[in-house]
């Protein structure tokens, strides 16, 4: 183990937030100082960075710029690369630079795939890292009964379901998942606290994980959420720290 997953609480990783610009009608709505200033403000420590990723790179087969977070890393020692991974667009040129990333994300609400379709499971095959993927139970291909058919597949690979499923139908139908032990939530985007605290009860502390998913959220507030579900110190540290550090093996 680490001094890092030792540490109690002194070590906040924010697990999902996105650096890059996010530019709408002439307005950038993203920049690095504002979220490192926010993240300074409640303690937190290293942020997992992913690039922003758009519909438009789905249709024209591209990939947001991951080269511009591991530039980012190299200056910033508290920058933990993620890599955005279009399953579109996954050349050799792509995966050539994956050994630099702790971890890929896969979106499929943008790409309109299923988490469990072929694609993707050949893709997750091939790699050697945690799968973090978006989950929004308002979408068929999105929904976290995918999620639990992707990680079951891959009992030793560890996926974070972004978002958690997201929508008020998730606390619903969360009883009738049998959620395998590798699948993780992320607490970032999700629509109600009610949801967190089901899942909570089903999954643990152990299995769920601190993120902000900045631009679109805040640290400051997601932080706030963790300590409205965990129930001690213990588990206050499991979901903003330890988890995550163990999973990415820092
Ligand atoms: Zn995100």
């Amino acid at each position: 183990m680490t001094a890092q997953t030792q540490a109690t609480g002194d070590f906040m990783i924010d697990a999902h937030m996105h650096f890059g610009d996010f530019v709408y009608k002439g307005r950038n709505w993203s920049s690095y100082e504002e979220y490192v200033k926010a993240a300074e403000s409640v303690g937190v420590k290293r942020f997992c960075a992913v690039p922003i990723g758009k519909h438009s790179d789905f249709a024209n087969k591209s990939t947001p710029d991951n080269e511009s977070i591991l530039k980012l890393a190299k200056r910033d020692k508290r920058v933990i690369p993620v890599f955005w991974l279009n399953i579109l667009d996954f050349s050799k040129k792509e995966r050539s630079s994956l050994d630099q990333f702790f971890a890929v994300k896969l979106h499929p609400d943008l790409g309109e795939f299923a988490i469990d379709d072929p694609r993707v499971i050949r893709i997750v095959n091939d790699i050697d890292l945690p799968v973090f993927v978006h989950t929004n139970e308002s979408k068929d291909h999105s929904s976290l009964q995918r999620m639990t058919n992707l990680a079951k597949r891959f009992p030793k690979k560890k996926f974070i379901a972004i978002h958690s499923g997201s929508v008020t139908r998730t606390f619903f139908k969360l009883h009738d998942y049998a959620i395998p032990d590798n699948l993780y939530f992320d607490v970032s985007g999700v629509q109600y606290e009610l949801i967190l605290k089901k899942l909570h009860s089903m999954v643990g502390a152990d299995r769920m994980i601190f993120g902000s998913d900045y631009p679109f959220g805040d640290p400051r507030v997601a932080l706030e959420r963790i300590r409205v579900i965990a129930r001690n110190k213990r588990e206050f540290d499991r979901m903003t720290e330890r988890n995550i550090a163990e999973l990415l093996g820092l």
